[in-house]
């Protein structure tokens, strides 16, 4: 049985988990750690960058560096990097795909099945973008499933006993509370409700205009200005905030960061605890209405939480836990590792559809109610928030003039009456109605939330029993075509950047050869014949002729002839000399 991996594809970080044994466990990256960043970059030499790598170049290479980019999936927001554009997708289809290929070289087996995580509050668009992500990754995506869901299977596994909890999830981008019941390894999701955009990032956000205001206060300076002073407060301002989750002062020093007329300028500042907690008090307030209306919408009382389990890196801020203990009014369940519960809440997922995880129930819920626009621009729900899932509902339309051939319907998800403050997850057309008075046709559209939490639409004509599967034609949305051409476009592109990489290697070795070559050309410059010169002064141009041309074969083709001439030239010399030659690359 082929292995599937659990996914936690986040703002800041990647996790990828797998059950092994009947226990979920992290699979390290390439580099031996458990989180990867979720940073993509471009180096100007056709490299990829992923993960750590990104991170570490990010400063110099902030142009052409993504990170974050989880913010902008389900939208039509794109990415320039020369001149290339990159949909949300793409990128983060790179992140996938080197989390697929450091699980394969752990597990010594190729992945192509994955359960990927998005935060419970994600709206179909999202979902679909997460999903398309994986696709162009070349997974086969088995399952979306909500972080805080997944968090909750990591702890409940082991948790026999029926209780109820409810999970906190603030990662670097987003904000989730979902409430669950327990019991009988059926995990039931009770309601779900968060910010879409609400994170640690929000939090370095104001760190960073907080440095800058002070460092143009005595500076004259708005490092907001500089890409690369920017990358460097962002830096230092992520570093800051997570120092002060333990002390209560953290000293910012950034020497150089600019420069003016009269020199170089250094910025050192101290942030106190008490002063970033102030930095972010209005964020932290937006975190409390989401639990109280989770609470509601489950019809519970804080009191009859029987266990409080946080995840997500940004829970460690003591001010915000501070804020969920008094609107809880309960202690945290500190066994759960923050930064990895979701991804091992995904390798479950993976071993329930795998097989090898038994009597394990999943029940999950919607966390945005779906419906149409109607006259005078009227949001209608058509299924609720916090209904369980899959499910389905339908609605029968008909025409408003007489012989009208098409009807268009505008499906929303939000819980705003007012259609246009809700999120549009497009405009469909039912057409080819028969010619008929108004009001006379009859078509029934049926609107499914699958398990993944996905929307799906079909109508049928009542009358003439003609089915029709509609696609809602969205901007985020993709056709299979689509999706097979960001493959091969990714995939030419990781082609590259190996080879280039291979390149790297190859003149590395051919160019220590070269001065070899070069060095023993001159020592032995008496004792070596004219011939045995220009043959090796011809091999060397030749090599440097494939090399400057970046064609790999070539350059292997002439190293080995070098190297072969090279050889020779040592024998003559070791026999006129006595003295060895070391030869590169032999
Ligand atoms: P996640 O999406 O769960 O990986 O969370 C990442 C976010 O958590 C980032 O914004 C991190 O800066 C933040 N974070 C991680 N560790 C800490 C910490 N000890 N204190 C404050 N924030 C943290």
């Amino acid at each position: 049985m082929e292995k599937i991996i659990g996914i936690d594809l986040g703002t800041t970080n990647s996790v990828v988990a797998i059950l092994e044994g009947g226990e979920p466990v992290i699979i390290p990256n390439s580099r031996g750690d458990r989180l990867t960043p979720s940073i993509v970059a471009f180096s100007d030499k056709r490299e990829i960058l992923v993960g750590q790598v990104a991170k570490n170049q990010i400063v110099i290479n902030s142009e052409r560096s993504v990170s974050s980019v989880k913010r902008h999936m389900g939208t039509d927001y794109k990415i320039k990097i020369g001149r290339k554009k990159y949909t949300p997708q793409e990128i983060s289809s790179f992140i996938l795909r080197k989390l697929k290929k450091d699980a394969e070289e752990y597990l010594q087996t190729p992945i192509t099945k994955a359960v990927i995580t998005v935060p419970a509050y994600f709206d179909d668009n999202q979902r679909q973008a997460t999903k398309d992500a994986g696709k162009i990754a070349g997974l086969e995506v088995l399952r979306i499933i909500n972080e805080p869901t997944a968090a909750a299977l990591s702890y409940g596994l082991r948790h026999e006993e029926n209780q109820i909890v409810i999970v906190l999830d603030l990662g670097g981008g987003t904000y989730d509370v979902s409430i669950l019941e327990l019991g009988d390894g059926v995990f039931e999701v009770r309601s779900t409700s968060g910010v879409n955009h609400l994170g640690g990032d929000d939090f370095d956000e104001r760190i960073i205009n907080y440095l800058a205001d002070r460092f143009e206060e005595q500076e004259k300076i708005d490092l907001r200005q500089d890409r690369m002073a920017l990358q460097k407060l962002k830096e230092e301002a992520e570093k800051a905030k997570i120092e002060l989750s333990e002390a209560t002062v953290a000293t910012i020093n950034i020497p150089f960061i600019t420069a003016d007329a009269n020199g170089p300028k250094h910025l050192n500042i101290e942030l106190s605890r008490t002063e970033f907690e102030g930095l972010i008090q209005d964020l932290i307030n937006q975190m409390i209405p989401p639990i109280e209306k989770a609470l509601e919408d489950a019809s519970l009382s804080s009191a009859e939480i029987n266990r409080v389990i946080l995840a997500g890196g940004s829970t460690r801020i003591p001010a915000v836990r501070e804020a969920f203990r008094s609107a809880l009014d309960n202690e945290f369940y500190r066994k759960v590792n923050p930064d990895e519960c979701v991804a091992l809440g995904a390798a479950i997922q993976a071993g329930i559809l795998g097989g090898d995880v038994r009597g394990v129930v999943l029940v999950d819920v919607t966390p945005l109610s779906l419906g149409i626009e109607t006259e005078g621009g009227i949001f209608v729900p058509l299924i609720n928030r916090n209904t369980t899932i899959p499910t389905a509902s339908s609605k029968t339309f008909t025409t408003i003039a007489d012989g009208q051939s098409v009807v268009e319907v505008h499906v929303l998800q939000g819980e705003n009456p007012q259609a246009d403050k809700n999120i549009s997850l497009g405009k469909f057309q039912l057409g080819g109605i028969r010619s008929a008075r108004k009001g006379d046709p009859h078509i029934n559209v049926e609107f499914d939330i699958d398990v993944d939490g996905i929307v799906h639409v079909t109508a049928e004509d009542v009358d003439t029993g003609n089915q029709q599967t509609i696609r809602i034609t969205n901007a985020m949305s993709y056709s299979s075509e689509e999706i097979e051409r960001m493959v091969a476009e990714a995939e030419l592109q990781i082609a590259q950047s190996e080879k280039y990489n291979e390149l790297l290697v190859i003149k590395h070795d051919v160019e220590k050869l070269v001065k070899e070559v070069n060095q023993a050309l001159e020592q032995g410059s008496s004792e070596i014949d004219k011939q045995m010169s220009e043959e090796l002064t011809n091999a060397l141009n030749d090599l440097q002729a494939a090399l400057n041309v970046e064609d790999i074969e070539e350059i292997q083709f002439n190293q080995t002839a070098l190297l072969a001439m090279y050889e020779e030239l040592r024998k003559t010399l070791k026999n006129d000399s006595g003295a060895e030659v070391k030869v590169a690359g032999s």
